[in-house]
């Protein structure tokens, strides 16, 4: 059996599920003419240390979705690098657990009237005259635009042969109880841990507080932006654990890639367009969650436009998910990741480390703020300052 629709989402994870909301609650579009289809059952399990941006938060309360899964406040921010440490409270969203937070997103999106298809995988995607036909482990789907929200690994890219511009970032992830070096996660502040760059990674091991059946636990990992290839990203965790007191033998660790958003990144095509980490997300940080939330606003805003026209180029989307506060931002941050985490980074991280001026810089920016001028001045001459005295 075939059935049509107006819009046709692969994925129901942030994005998808986001991009669903948006097009009922933000652009009016009738939720019955929408198909969710999603290779996993939800609630499905999803591997992330779950840090959702307070842009994030906002993005989602705009179209009436309150988080209504445990979560843990972020408090703040500490970074820790050469046996020094710099801090700085600052609210700045929350950590969630995905299967948790993902299944609430999705449920919601049902529960407004769109189709929702989990446990059904996208398996083949033709063009025909008048969109897409879409076949599924089950099924056929007629649809006249797609959203690709299939992640990092989307098989939507692949079926349609978009090519891909990065390589991928390396990530382990793991959660324990806390340890008596969890001062800053035990406060609530999320913990960056720098030393790593020292053994030839280009990124660092994290420690975020969460929530797990009730019980506060930290989650921990590592993550390597990969950006020359040769790196042991699994000794390096090791090491980074043993300091914790924490043998890697004893624990659960599974290996995971991101996919970055870069200046090349396909964010569309004729009738498609691309949501979430299909499109790409953060190169510096590794994260996404909040950018998918917000990068399915303004893909819902052009999918229901050309339902509206009937148009189906998507150009424009590009366009605005690059010139946005996230695209802005993602494109700033794979700029930032090459720099930073080289060894001419230095300056910037002693900067980090060292001021508490740019590290609220910082976290106003990872909130969605620009910067202002006197701002960026201020941080140009405080890099200029450090690098001297390198
Ligand atoms: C270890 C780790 C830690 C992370 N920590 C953070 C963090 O703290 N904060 C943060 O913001 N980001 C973090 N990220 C990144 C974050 O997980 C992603 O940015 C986010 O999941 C992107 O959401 P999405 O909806 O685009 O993709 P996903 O959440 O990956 O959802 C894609 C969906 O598509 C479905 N799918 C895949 N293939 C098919 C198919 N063939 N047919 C149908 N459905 C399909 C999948 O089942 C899945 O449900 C982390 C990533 C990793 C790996």
């Amino acid at each position: 059996m075939t059935e049509t629709f107006d819009v046709a989402i692969v994925g129901g994870g942030p994005a998808g599920a986001s991009t669903a909301l948006h097009l009922v609650r933000a652009e009016g579009i009738r939720a019955d003419r929408i198909v969710v289809v999603d290779k996993a059952r939800f609630p499905r399990d999803k591997p992330c240390a779950g840090a959702v941006s307070q842009l994030g938060v906002d993005t989602l309360e705009a179209i009436g979705v309150r988080i209504e899964v445990p979560f843990v406040a972020m408090r703040g921010v500490r970074v820790r690098w050469e046996g020094r440490a710099g801090e700085t409270p600052c609210a700045m969203g929350v950590v969630i657990r995905r299967t948790e937070f993902d299944a609430q997103l999705l449920d919601a999106a049902r529960a407004e009237g769109v189709v929702v298809r989990d446990g059904e995988g996208l398996r083949a995607i033709e063009r025909t005259p008048r969109g897409f036909r879409l076949s599924t482990t089950t099924e056929s789907i007629r649809a006249r635009l797609v959203a690709a929200c299939d992640g990092a690994g989307s098989t939507t890219r692949k079926l349609l042969g978009l090519r891909e511009p990065e390589r991928k970032g390396h990530l382990y992830v793991l959660d324990t109880v806390p340890t008596a070096s969890d001062d800053a996660p035990k406060r609530g502040f999320i913990d960056f841990d720098l030393s790593v760059l020292g053994e030839g990674l280009q990124g660092y091991y994290w420690d975020f507080p969460t929530i797990i059946g009730g019980a506060p636990h930290v989650c921990r990992g590592i993550y390597h932006a990969n950006l020359a290839p040769g790196s042991d990203v699994k000794s390096a965790l090791a090491r980074a654990l043993a300091r914790r007191g924490i043998d890697i033998a004893d624990v659960k660790l599974r290996p995971f890639s991101t996919r970055p958003f870069v200046p090349g990144s396909t964010l569309a095509q004729d009738g498609l367009v691309l949501v979430g980490e299909a499109a790409g997300i953060d190169h510096a940080t590794g994260e996404g969650i909040g950018q998918a939330i917000v990068m399915a606003g303004i893909a819902a805003r052009h999918l229901a436009r050309a339902l509206r026209t009937g148009g189906s180029s998507f150009d424009a989307y590009a366009h605005d998910v690059r010139v946005s506060t996230i695209g802005r931002h993602m494109l700033q941050s794979a700029w930032l990741a090459r720099r930073v985490y080289a060894r001419t980074g230095n300056p910037a991280r002693r900067l980090l480390l060292r001021s508490a001026f740019a590290r609220d810089a910082a976290m106003r920016w990872y909130n969605g703020s620009s910067l202002s001028w006197p701002t960026k001045v201020r941080l140009g001459l405080g890099l200029v300052s450090h690098a001297f005295r390198s």
